[in-house]
């Protein structure tokens, strides 16, 4: 039964059957916590958590939207023209029963009263649960009924939004009750997850998704233990069960023994040591064993994020991914004046280490709208610089944006999904085109902005001279260099075993790429997930990679790797690795070079 809180047992208690599902992890560490399903529909719509003493008043909040609903049905009864048909009068009718009934009157404050959900969530999980129950009714009218329910929803949340609270600001302690939930969807967007940035959720499970989703990359910024392809894991999960996610297995315990629950925590309290002693290393640059300074970098999805790049020592942003300004929005396309504020406001957070912005990468799994998931095949179709250059009007504006920010502080261009020489000059014009309105309006910006290209599809990996001619500077794009080279969609769990970073082919690109740009004299970065991953840091260095941008959260790991790295060791090794196209001996050499 929803909201009964007789299901809250202490952890360990388990009078429930404790069950394991294994899927993909995402984001590393332990989580213990309570589940906390989203219903799809809740997804539109805000939903928080109501702190104790908020409660009621939030009841209240539903109620007065409800009694207002009841007055607007009054009126729109009350002015019926005498000719209107007689069935405008009776749904308003059926509405009005509706609205009274104590499933749409009762149910949802109850909801609010034990799940501690916001108003709106409530209502649309008491609206998803009746909808399900309509699915099953056999008669065809009764079943239509089922749209009547949702116009009076929504109705109501049209009401709540106009009276919606900000959300509240995570306390996070460890015996509060916002600080225990463990997301349970099938799947979550990227937009999605950029409401749960605030708040204290410590883990998420979802049915679907893959390591490199865009979900699954959000999920790792927060810094909080993840893991997808979970398949029917929100289903079989019920709400407020215990959950026990082990982020660096890809496992869910739901219901633990007291046995297990233990070992589990004993397990916390080691990784939150080693996390104590890493932060020690903050200030230390990041130099090897024999003397080579490495530039660490921060990948960002908004500004706010520049505040952990800084707390984690970042040398400056390798990645803002500036897509996320553009998710989630109504009005969709932010203003050239709006983006400008969100860069400049990056740069000045990041005190004059370099800002990397990548311009708009939208499409396949970070579509703008729901229409852009019709396309047929959308990692291959009008993504990214494609979509910018098909729509120069954006492009632009986002360019000037970007430019603006430049007065204020070190500011680099960064172009993704290029393959074409003309792509690259057509960009190039585009951010002369840019300068040119800006020279002309009299704005300040900075004349000799470098401008880089994220080396992320095969093509491009195979025609480098093409692009060090052209390009300041190069962003090898890890996630979608593997996904194209291996063909496989990043997303898809289905295919997840056959993401490896590790395949010779996706090594050799990436070497090719580091040599080609060392060669030409120009900065070359990794920005995908690779950078972050302990295990293959040695892999990167020994290839002669000497910029990492990643998450804060990854940056210290990495770090002390590269403070224990000795390359003059760790090449010939790299080299060995380089030769070899067979699978096992690669991951062998590879995990020989942790050992040196
Ligand atoms: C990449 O593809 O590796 C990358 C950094 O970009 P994104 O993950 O945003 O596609
Ligand atoms: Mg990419």
């Amino acid at each position: 039964m929803p909201g009964d809180r007789s299901r809250l047992r202490n952890p360990g208690a388990a009078p429930v059957a404790s069950f394991t599902l294994h899927g993909i992890p995402v984001s590393r560490g332990i989580a213990i916590g309570r589940a906390h399903k989203l219903a799809p529909a809740a997804l539109d719509v805000q939903h928080y958590l109501v702190a104790e003493e908020l409660l009621e008043a939030e009841v209240r909040r539903l109620q007065q939207a409800l009694a207002q609903v009841h007055v607007e049905l009054q009126t729109l009864w009350n002015e019926l023209p005498k000719d209107a048909p007689t069935e405008l009068g009776a749904f308003i009718d059926v509405h009005a029963l509706i609205l009274s009934d104590p499933m749409i009157s009762e149910e949802p404050l109850d909801i609010i009263r034990t799940r501690h959900y916001n108003a709106e969530w409530a209502l649309l999980t008491q609206i998803d649960e009746l909808s399900a129950q309509f699915d099953e009714i056999e008669d065809p009218y009764l079943r239509e009924r089922k749209a009547d329910i949702q116009q009076v929803a929504e109705r109501v949340l049209k009401v709540l939004l106009g009276t919606a609270q900000t959300l509240p600001a995570a306390t996070g302690g460890e015996d509060d009750f916002q600080a225990q939930m463990i997301i349970v969807a099938h799947d979550i967007s990227p937009a999605d997850m950029l409401q749960f940035r605030d708040r204290s959720f410590i883990g998420f499970v979802t049915d679907v998704g893959g390591q490199n989703s865009h979900t699954a990359i959000v999920a790792r910024s927060l810094d909080i233990p993840a893991a997808v392809g979970m398949a029917g894991a929100s289903t079989l999960i019920e709400q407020d069960d215990w959950l026990i996610i082990d982020g660096d297995a890809g496992v869910v315990i739901a219901n633990p023994s007291s046995l297990v629950l233990e070992q589990y925590r004993e397990r916390q309290a080691v990784a939150a040591r080693a996390r104590k002693k890493l932060n020690k290393l903050k200030k230390t640059p990041a130099i090897t064993k024999d003397g080579t300074e490495i530039t660490l970098l921060a990948n960002i999805e908004l500004p706010d994020d520049c505040a952990a790049a800084m707390e984690a020592g970042a040398n400056g942003v390798g990645l803002f991914r500036s897509e996320f300004l553009f998710m989630g929005r109504d009005s969709r396309i932010p203003s050239e004046d709006e983006q400008f504020e969100q860069y400049k406001r990056a740069v000045v957070a990041m005190k004059g280490r370099p800002v990397t912005i990548r311009t708009l990468d939208i499409g396949a799994d970070k579509p703008l709208g729901q229409s852009e998931q019709t396309a047929l095949n959308p990692a291959l179709g009008l993504r990214a610089i494609r979509y910018c250059l098909a729509e120069p009007q954006i492009f632009l504006t986002q360019l000037r944006a970007i430019l603006r920010a430049s007065a204020f502080g070190k500011v680099r261009i960064l172009i993704p999904m290029l393959a074409h020489a003309f792509e690259i000059d057509q960009s190039l014009a585009m951010v002369e085109q840019a300068k040119a309105a800006l020279r002309e309006r009299g704005e300040k910006f900075d004349e000799d902005v470098d401008v880089g290209a994220m080396i992320e599809i095969p093509a491009a990996a195979l025609a480098l001279p093409m692009f060090v001619k052209r390009m300041d500077f190069l962003s090898i794009g890890t996630n979608d260099l593997i996904q194209y080279t291996l063909a496989i969609d990043r997303v898809d769990y289905e295919v997840a075993h056959l993401y490896n970073p590790l395949h010779p082919a996706v090594l050799q690109l990436i070497s090719m790429t580091i040599a080609a740009g060392h060669k030409a004299g120009i900065d070359v970065a990794v920005c995908g997930e690779m950078a972050g991953d302990i295990k293959l840091t040695r892999l990167l260095l020994g290839m002669g990679l000497r910029e990492f941008s990643m998450h804060p959260a990854q940056l210290l790991s990495v770090k002390q790797e590269i403070l224990n790295s000795d390359l003059a060791r760790i090449m010939p090794q790299t080299r060995k690795i380089m030769r070899s196209m067979e699978p096992n001996v690669i991951a062998d050499a590879v995990e020989q070079l942790q050992l040196m």
